[in-house]
């Protein structure tokens, strides 16, 4: 194996699936990034506006040629446009999906599909309280679809709030209503965001990035916490269990199908059909011993927490798992799924399928997916995954390592069951210094930061200094593959925070599902403030986005600091070519929202930023602190 191999992934099963790839000139994403190189500088900087047709326009970065576009706008404005659309487009898939769940949970209700049911019936009572809904004397079903048409009333115009604002500590909805970024109807706000940025209506920086706070906030505590909730209680509360990832998880001698995307319905599914004797006969009569389903990004997240389903790999691993030569259907609904996926299948035997109608790749086979009749379309995606067996060629196939052992499940209601049922026994380890504080290590890969590298490294950095680290998306399967979510990597830990996962028998590192279950992270935090009775903002915690590259975790991003945690970046948003605009994100909003972002892709530096922050934090709180300035690299 070359270096050059090692440069771009840390994880062994890349390494070695990459060096096919060179051997074999299949183009991958590294290749793609490379053949961009060097990528524009005006759009790097966020000084780039196509708005309109009297542009596209520039601003010159270094103050020699244009400072306005055609229109007039500055750089200030442009770059808080395209950052503020950048939020919206973000916003707007997470919460897009959540209203696909949400009309599943209203046909439940209905009556009209046998595909889905309500799998936890105290959460739908739980949450039909939360939106005033009587819940004495009524069937799960009849609940189903009073609380959808309830939750569709958030995405509309309505309101004059999110429901699900009444998880904000009081304090914290006070500072939104005082800068008006309450979040309204999820739709509203997103349309709003592309009304402000249309030429010639919000020219004021400041007020176009309040309001891009306030489109991101509908996400977390709109659109993406209404996917995770409708989720549990249609597919079932995740609770700790034990699964496996990498490519290892493929398996040589059977129909392997991979789950890509995000939306846990079709794939729901898919389990069930799985496991259709009739199926599992075919798949023996093409010499299978059976049918293996793989993950992969957060369709494979929400299927491993709620169903031990294991991972075969993150964002960049999409294009690798083909390599394998062991996959028989890339099973594919939307978000995060890069077109090329559809030419590394032309090399091999697997068949690429989409599924929803939003959501189309040239070259692969589409069957449109419809709830009502979701697992008779399951069954016939898995039936065509099964026929292609035959067409596998042993000779190709190379599942490089063996998988490697992790835990998932790690829902809010697990962690505070874990505790005993409240918050209690956490907020003493913190105060009395045992764990430090707790940090959230989400996100994407990027092919412009080692993979899995950021995770990685800045996790480990965390833990060894008795930092909790919770991890969702992308994040969660890098660590996962690196052996840190598993009981045993507490000895990776701090001497306090090892002690406490030993006597919970946790790991440092907890699971908390996929990208819109970032929500998960929001409540507990909320649930945390509230139990303190202070502000999100004062409590020891942090976020970081070490490999991002998706508008969503944008959205994350802005929606978790407006929330009041601190977040690093591990790659540089388009943003630099305001240097208002930088240090308003970066410094300003501190006084605003009481949190601000950084930028530092070196993972052992963020950890750095990381552990001062919460060091001053607890000594905001008046709880025993080292001196943030004499916290350095190990
Ligand atoms: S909105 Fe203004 S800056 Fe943007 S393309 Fe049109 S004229 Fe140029
Ligand atoms: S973490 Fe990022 S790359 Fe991974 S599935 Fe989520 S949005 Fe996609």
């Amino acid at each position: 194996m070359t270096d050059h191999y090692k440069d771009l992934s840390i994880a062994q099963d890349a390494q070695k699936i990459l060096r096919i790839a060179g051997e074999e000139n299949i183009e991958t994403v590294w290749d793609r990034l490379h053949a961009q190189e060097p990528q524009c500088g005006y759009c790097a900087l966020g000084l780039s506006c196509r708005n309109c047709a009297m542009g596209p326009c520039r601003i010159d970065p270094f103050g020699e040629g244009p400072q306005k576009g055609v229109c007039g706008a500055d750089a200030d404005v442009i770059v808080a446009r395209n950052l503020a659309r950048t939020i919206a487009a973000g916003a707007s898939a997470h919460s897009d999906h959540g209203r696909d769940i949400l009309e599943a949970l209203y046909h439940v209700g209905a009556g009209d599909t046998n595909s889905y049911q309500v799998n936890d019936e105290e959460k739908l009572k739980r949450v039909a309280g939360e939106f005033g809904i009587s819940v004495d004397g009524k069937d799960a079903k009849t609940l189903a679809k009073e609380l959808a048409w309830e939750m569709m009333e958030d995405f509309g115009t309505r309101k004059e709030s999110l429901t699900f604002l009444d998880r904000v500590p009081p304090a914290r909805r006070e500072l939104w209503e005082k800068l008006h970024i309450t979040p309204r109807g999820i739709d509203r706000e997103n349309v709003e965001t592309l009304h402000r940025t249309h030429m010639g209506v919000d020219n004021d920086y400041i007020n176009i990035l309040l309001h891009a706070l306030r489109t991101s906030l509908s996400d977390g505590w709109g659109g993406s916490m209404i996917a995770t909730e409708v989720s549990d209680i249609l597919f079932g509360t995740p609770s700790p269990l034990s699964s496996k990832a990498n490519l290892g998880v493929l398996k040589p001698d059977m129909v392997n199908i991979a789950l890509h995307g995000h939306n846990p319905m079709l794939s729901d599914v898919i389990v069930q059909a799985a496991s259709d004797p009739t199926l599992q006969k075919l798949a023996e009569e093409q010499g299978a011993k059976g049918i293996n389903l793989v993950g992969l990004c957060c369709t494979g997240n929400e299927l491993q927490m709620r169903r031990g389903i294991p991972m075969a790999g993150n964002h960049l691993i999409q294009e690798l798992v083909i390599m394998t030569g062991a996959l028989e259907a890339m099973l594919v609904d939307y978000q995060c799924i890069m077109p090329s996926v559809v030419e590394v299948a032309k090399c091999f035997h697997t068949k690429v399928i989409s599924t929803f109608d939003k959501a189309k790749f040239t070259g692969a086979t589409h069957i449109s997916f419809d709830p009502k009749r979701g697992i008779e379309i399951g069954r016939e995606i898995v039936k065509m995954a099964v026929e292609n067996y035959s067409n596998r060629i042993p000779d190709r196939v190379n599942i490089p390592v063996s998988p490697t052992e992790m835990m998932a499940g790690f829902s809010v209601e697990a962690i505070v069951g874990a505790l005993g049922g409240s918050p209690a026994p956490l907020v003493d380890a913190i105060k009395a210094g045992s764990i430090r504080g707790a940090a959230a290590v989400v996100g994407c890969n990027n092919p412009k930061i080692k993979h899995d590298y950021g995770h990685v490294t800045l996790t480990r950095r965390l833990i060894e200094n008795d930092i909790l680290v919770v991890v969702t998306g992308c994040s969660a399967v890098a660590n996962g593959k690196a052996g840190l979510m598993v009981p045993g990597a507490a000895e990776l830990a701090g001497k306090g925070l090892k002690e406490v996962c030993n006597a919970l028998g946790i790991p440092p590192v907890l699971h908390m599902g996929s990208c819109v279950d970032n929500t998960r992270i929001l409540v507990l935090a909320a649930a945390l403030a509230n139990f303190l009775g202070t502000d999100i903002d004062k409590l020891p915690l942090a976020g970081a986005a070490p490999e991002w590259y998706s508008e969503k975790a944008v959205s994350i991003g802005a929606y978790v600091v407006a929330s009041g945690i601190y977040t690093v970046l591990g790659v540089q948003p388009n943003i630099f070519g305001s240097p208002n605009v930088v240090n308003l994100l970066a410094g300003g909003l501190n006084d605003v929202v009481g949190a601000s972002f950084a930028v530092e892709p070196d993972p052992e530096k963020a950890a750095v930023l990381i552990r001062r922050h919460i060091e001053s934090k607890r000594k905001g709180l008046g709880l025993p602190a080292l001196d943030p300035d004499k916290i350095q690299m190990s």
